[in-house]
């Protein structure tokens, strides 16, 4: 009988297009296929993750028992984890995907502690349509400018055609027992909030794959014109599936290149570089979602909710969708009934709460890593620095958004305040992104009540502004 091979899952939950588990199968031995859960990087895992993470968990194991096999799923520190298992199996070579980022780190670990015991680990890529450690400025330094970033990337990209998954994937004859996924506890109980992230999502490789294919023939061609507009079903919904890795990127990206190429296409191509932009900052500066990648803005005179009752409150309000802003709330109350919130509507919550309430972008990544099913190690940091101005290729910090000519522009009957914020429904298109000017009979007319059915705006939204300005002028600019 053949020595197994182990394969280890990480955020590469599929079995289409995964070339650690096509060279796992190639190999011609039986495939000990792993998912190792380690309780302490899990529980940096937000609550919306984890559940997400549970249902694809869920799916991968159904798929790789249609072919023969079976996901085992351990519990410890990967490094410890895996060469256990490889030692009781007799299994001599693992294969994983490669990761990018602070999940890299433990890769060296992983390896080391093979090697030490006279074992092979290949880490195979396919987590992006490019490679971040070849891919460099002609200085031979790591972008940090988007357009150039992505003018080179497009005109040479070439990530070639996605794998079809093994037919088959036969397990070895014995393997542990392993553990259930229920005894994980990633799905909320006592309470369970999960039941709009259930009415919204279908978790899994096969519904996303689904959701791709519907896209494509729907929305993609009108996707340029239509993706800014939170109150039109526009965009795709991939980002929890390219997060967890249930599709690969080089499949969304050949879905859309056999399209019949159009402006929608190309919009949405661009979309996806970036993806590959954020993981390629995030390559460069693992720590990204901690510190600021302009280091002048360390320095930032944040407002500290830990220590001042009236931030903590306006935090607190924030995170509820009780600003009284109703584009802000309409967002971070679909936030968390759904897991998602549409990219425009993510600029404006995160502007409104590092400009107007100058609290620490961290703080708000913080919430969106624990209520996104998409939260993602790139995408998320790379979003907050970009509107709070402290990443390399930035918004200007001058450029606050304003939340009510945003609504106007982007949500122009009011549809999406309409679907989130129902104690404002009644209100006419003109009025219902600043309640606070509609007069006494209009507000009556609606049913609204300013500071009763639906508060009064945190602040002045222009005296919120000149106060970030200000507070940005405290700071020494630097590169
Ligand atoms: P589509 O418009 O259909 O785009 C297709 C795919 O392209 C997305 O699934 C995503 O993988 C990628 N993409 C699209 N826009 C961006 C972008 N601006 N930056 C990077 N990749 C992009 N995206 C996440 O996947 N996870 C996050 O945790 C996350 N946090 C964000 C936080 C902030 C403050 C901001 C401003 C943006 C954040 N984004 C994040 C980016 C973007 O908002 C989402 O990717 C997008 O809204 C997901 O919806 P979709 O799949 O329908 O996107």
């Amino acid at each position: 009988m053949t020595d197994p091979v182990v394969l280890w899952f990480r955020r590469d939950l599929r079995v289409e297009d995964n070339p650690a588990l096509v060279a796992a199968v190639g190999s011609g031995a039986p495939v000990a296929a792993v998912y190792v859960h380690d309780d302490a990087r899990e529980a940096l895992a937000g609550g919306a993750s984890r559940w997400a993470l549970a249902g694809a968990l869920e799916s991968l194991g159904r798929a790789l028992a249609e072919r023969g096999g079976r996901l085992l799923l351990l519990r410890g520190e990967a490094a410890t984890v895996l060469p256990a298992l490889a030692r009781q199996l007799g299994a001599g070579h693992v294969h994983a995907m490669r990761a990018v980022g602070p999940e890299a780190r433990e890769e060296e670990a992983v390896a080391r502690a093979l090697e030490g015991a006279g074992r092979r680990c290949t880490f195979h890529d396919g987590a992006l349509l490019h490679d971040p450690r070849s891919l460099t400025t002609r200085t031979g330094t790591p972008y940090r400018v988007f357009t150039p970033f992505w003018g080179t990337l497009a005109r040479t990209l070439d990530p070639g055609t996605p794998l079809p998954a093994p037919a088959r994937v036969p397990a070895p004859e014995s393997l542990p027992e392993g553990e259930t996924l229920a005894a994980w506890g990633l799905r909320p109980r006592d309470p369970d909030w999960a039941g709009g992230l259930r009415a919204t999502w279908t978790c899994g490789e096969a519904a996303a794959r689904a959701r791709l294919a519907a896209f494509v023939d729907g929305a993609l061609d009108g996707y340029d014109a239509g993706r800014d507009r939170p109150d039109r079903p526009a965009t795709s919904g991939l980002a929890p599936a390219l997060a967890l890795g249930e599709l690969s990127p080089r499949e969304v990206w050949a879905a859309c290149r056999l399209h019949p190429p159009g402006p929608g296409a190309e919009a949405f191509s661009r979309q996806l570089g970036w993806r590959e932009f954020s993981y390629h900052l995030l390559h460069h500066a693992p720590d990204m979602a901690r510190r600021s990648l302009r280091a002048p803005f360390e320095a930032f005179p944040w407002r500290d909710p830990a220590t001042d009752p009236d931030t903590a409150a306006a935090l607190a309000a924030w995170r509820r969708g009780r600003t009284g802003v109703p584009f802000v709330d309409a967002g971070m109350r679909a936030l968390w009934h759904t897991g998602t919130m549409h990219n425009r509507v993510r600029m404006v919550v995160a502007s409104f709460l590092v400009k107007h309430l100058l609290i620490d972008w961290r703080v708000g990544l913080a919430w969106f890593d624990d209520t996104l099913v998409d939260a993602d190690p790139a995408n998320n940091p790379a979003g907050w620095q970009w509107v709070a101005g402290c990443g390399v290729d930035a918004a200007p910090y001058f450029r606050v958004f304003n939340p009510v000519a945003q609504g106007e522009k982007f949500d122009p009957d009011g549809a999406y305040v309409r679907q989130w914020v129902p104690e404002l429904a009644r209100l006419p298109a003109p009025l219902i992104h600043r309640p606070w000017t509609a007069s006494p009979v209009e507000l009556a007319a609606a049913g609204v009540r300013l500071g009763e059915t639906y508060p009064r705006p945190l602040l002045d939204l222009a005296q919120g502004r000149l106060r970030a300005l200000a507070a940005h002028a405290t700071l020494r600019e630097g590169p």
